[in-house]
């Protein structure tokens, strides 16, 4: 038997697997992409990233979350015999006000957490699924939460409230931020790998398909460009990122959009995808040669690098600043264009090392890295330590 402990992480179309043993080795790692679509698809790798088995399977295998669980795990069952899932840890969108730390998942927790659905509709309800499906699939074993939102719940008051009448942030409208775990990932790797900067002013950008910035002084998140949703900070794949509320009373007023057009709007055609009318996809915009793609880019870029100056000023002067996430780990265009123009700010960076996608690319007096982030480490540390607490 190798007893294991597995990671899921659900998203509206995907899901991202991860299997560890309990020393935390990385045995497996999976990512299904557009559930429900013809051209659903499966990657497993393994600790090294090379590609694992992989028999060939009908798009019902990954009709929904369950059914895409299911198949992951008869490919795990098949490439790990004898396994024993002994944890599973979750990434959980939004814990609220009241969820923090890592915790084992009860029926009354997960009834908490479908109320907090409405604060992230588009994610809790899918993240709340994965952890149904694996609550069908291993019965009796424990399954532990891991919030998005933790890693900011220590915001001073002025990073995390709304100038709204106070009522409101008493019943929960707040900054909460997100991609918490992964901005812990990060906070832990510089803790380990530069201490000295780990003691510093970091802003970190996570660059994906969501992508946020996370002002980091001594290991913890001082402000995020994400607020209450999803949706707020950086213009993302398909997104908008920051937008007046007045556009939104506009488009009710004006233009007869209800509250899911507007949903629609805001999470599903705009950011990259919207601005150039090509892709949410940094790849297919870098390979496009079309003024709105290049448009697309400069807006992504312009608003980063702004955010950054925000970020600065928030911690009083900025030590390091690194990049992460699929844009920011891959794209030196990107980290180029962000970091040209920030001289002011004695960020600069050496071309060749940011063409390398080398792990230090800075030339000034600010560090400038590029890590590659690991959520799903995160969230199986996490549920080894939730499994021994339970254990002791
Ligand atoms: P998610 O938020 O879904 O986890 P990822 O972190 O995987 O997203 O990031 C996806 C984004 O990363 C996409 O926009 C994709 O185009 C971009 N990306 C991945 N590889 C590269 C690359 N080599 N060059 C430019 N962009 C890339």
């Amino acid at each position: 038997m190798t007893r294991a402990i597995l990671t899921l992480n659900s998203g509206s179309s995907s899901l991202k697997l991860g299997l560890f043993t309990e020393a935390l080795e990385t045995m497996a790692l999976a990512h299904v992409d557009r559930i429900g679509r013809r051209e659903a698809a499966m990657k497993i790798r393994d600790a090294h990233g090379a590609d694992l088995p992989m028999p060939p399977h009908a798009p019902a295998d990954f009709n929904t979350n369950a059914a895409a669980l299911r198949t992951a795990l008869e490919v795990f069952a098949q490439d790990f015999p004898g396994l024993e899932v002994v944890a599973v840890g979750h990434r959980i969108v939004h814990g609220g006000k009241s969820h923090a730390a890592p915790v084992r998942l009860t029926e009354e927790l997960m009834k908490d957490l479908a109320r907090l659905a409405a604060f992230a509709p588009l994610h809790q309800p899918h993240n709340l699924a994965g952890v149904r499906a694996a609550v069908e699939t291993f019965p009796g074993v424990p399954n532990i939460a891991c919030f998005d939102t933790a890693f900011h719940r220590g915001h001073p008051f002025v990073a995390d409230a709304y100038a709204l009448p106070r009522a409101y942030y008493e019943r929960g409208i707040r900054r909460y931020g997100f991609h918490g775990l992964s901005y812990e990932f990060i906070a832990g790797e510089l803790a380990q790998s530069a201490p000295a900067l780990h003691a510093g002013r970091v802003v970190v950008a996570h660059l994906g398909s969501g992508a946020s910035m996370c002002a980091i002084q001594g290991g913890r998140s001082m402000d995020s460009t994400m607020g209450f949703s999803a949706i707020d900070g950086l213009p993302m794949g398909t997104r908008t990122g920051q937008l007046d509320p007045g556009v939104l009373l506009y488009l009710m007023d004006e233009e007869g959009l209800d509250s899911a057009a507007i949903s629609d709007l805001l999470y599903k055609d705009s950011g990259l995808l919207g601005l150039s009318g090509i892709s949410n996809d940094m790849r297919t915009l870098e390979g496009s040669a079309a003024p709105e793609a290049e448009e697309a880019i400069a807006y992504f870029t312009y608003r980063i690098r702004r955010e950054i100056g925000a970020m600065a000023a928030a911690m009083g002067g900025i030590d390091g600043l690194v990049f992460c996430g699929g844009i920011g780990e891959n794209s030196a265009r990107v980290r180029a264009r962000v970091c040209e123009g920030l001289g002011w700010l004695g960020v600069g960076i050496d071309p060749q090392a940011n063409l390398a996608h080398a792990r230090e690319i800075g030339t000034g007096a600010v560090r400038v890295m590029v890590i590659q982030t690991n959520e799903e480490i995160v969230i199986a540390r996490a549920a080894a330590a939730v499994l021994q607490g339970l254990a002791a």
